[in-house]
């Protein structure tokens, strides 16, 4: 019995003692879960946050930091003395005036044959240069006081592929005004308003073919691209509708067009660094003043430009060293073909003389009102001005 009993005792211990050692287990057991379950709450927790700003991120992509900072941060070249010199000399005034500029003087109306024969200049001028522009028609259909009208920018980019642009732009249709009645020979052919502009343009990237063909082999970050605005004019009264459809549509098609191709965070406009547009330009004695204070330090630039070309003597009829371009007159705002660029955020340097010429919108805007030293001059300010901005 006793044996019994003590075997049940010691069954009864050995219970006791085997509850005692589950109970610990269990209390191990409990830990250990525990201790599981709060690290599946911290790795969970963790998770849940961790994939919150992952989704944050994605509703709010960052901007892409290159570019912008890139853009913010561009620091022009300096050239030397001999670099300017050697710019400057390949400015060309027979070849911007007889070459660049006469066959653009003549009536050219959107969906005109004046503007296809003026569209076939430029695509032959720019086909002729050994830096092997991309070029490219952007055509579309808008109604207008006339009715349905086809218009067509013209857009040459050096590099497609880099990651930004400068833009250089002007307008190169021409409002229409009605012939003399006393003389139908005599049409409305905008010399100032806006063929030299686009004389300039053509001669700017002539001169500058053999850097701009280096430029484009080194594969720079900023490439340069030109843009001839259709339909800048208003067809009647100028309004918000009947005017800048070239710029409107462009403006408004690149804002869609992802760049780099692909990108889900920028577009071709994200892309553009400055927008340079050229407008009434032809006059003697113009005077551009800057318009926009984010682009101030682009207009300094402009200024230096003049006044180093005139006290090295590369200027003709050219009394002071700054007589082109003054700093801080506020001569009101403008509208122009920046404006769809402008209110989609695009820097942009306005060239525009102003006051506006006296002949402006009337058959005397021809080319005998053109003073082609100052032309030249103010090429050769633009020469410098892009040789220092894309680093050439
Ligand atoms: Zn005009």
């Amino acid at each position: 019995m006793n044996s019994i009993r003590y075997k049940a005792a010691t069954v009864r211990w050995w219970s006791y003692s085997e509850a005692r050692c589950d109970h610990a287990r269990m209390c191990r057991v409990r830990i250990l879960l525990l201790g599981l379950c709060v690290l599946v709450a911290i790795t969970l927790t963790l998770a849940v946050s961790l994939s919150k700003h992952q989704t944050v991120d994605y509703d709010f992509p960052p901007k892409p930091p290159d570019l912008f900072k890139d853009k913010l941060n561009h620091q022009p070249g300096k050239p030397t003395v001999a670099q300017v010199k050697r710019l400057v000399s390949q400015v060309n005034r027979e070849r911007l005036w007889y070459s660049h500029l006469r066959p653009i003087l003549t009536e050219r109306q959107p969906g005109s044959r004046g503007s296809q024969a003026v569209r076939k200049h430029i695509f032959s001028k720019l086909d002729s240069l050994s830096a092997g522009w991309s070029v490219e028609v952007d055509s579309f259909i808008s109604e207008t006081p006339h009715g349905p009208v086809s218009f067509s920018n013209v857009l040459a980019v050096l590099d497609p592929m880099a990651p930004r642009r400068l833009l250089l732009a002007c307008h190169y249709d021409s409002k229409f005004i009605p012939s003399d009645p006393s003389d139908p020979q005599k049409v409305f052919v905008g010399a100032s308003d806006s063929a030299v502009p686009c004389a300039m343009m053509l001669e700017l990237v002539t001169a500058l073919d053999p850097h701009l063909k280096k430029h484009k082999q080194l594969v720079s970050r900023v490439t340069l691209q030109l843009v001839f605005f259709d339909g800048g004019e208003a067809f009647e009264q100028w309004s918000q509708t009947d005017s800048l459809y070239g710029s409107r549509h462009l403006a408004d098609s690149m804002s869609r067009i992802p760049h780099p191709p692909g990108s889900e965070q920028s577009t071709l406009l994200n892309a553009v660094d400055l927008l340079v547009l050229l407008d009434l330009i032809g006059a003697p004695d113009p005077m551009f003043v800057n318009h926009f204070e984010n682009t101030a330090r682009w207009f300094d630039r402009l200024i230096a430009a003049e006044k180093r070309l005139h006290n090295l003597g590369l200027l003709s009829s050219h009394p002071k060293e700054q007589t082109y371009f003054m700093k801080d007159i506020n001569m009101g705002p403008v509208e122009d073909d920046h404006i769809p660029f402008l209110q989609r955020g695009v820097p942009v340097l306005h060239i525009i003389a102003t006051p506006f010429p006296s002949f402006l919108h009337t058959l005397d805007d021809t080319a005998d009102k053109v003073h082609s030293h100052t032309v030249e001059n103010l090429t050769k300010v633009l020469v410098v001005f892009l040789a220092e901005y894309l680093r050439l």
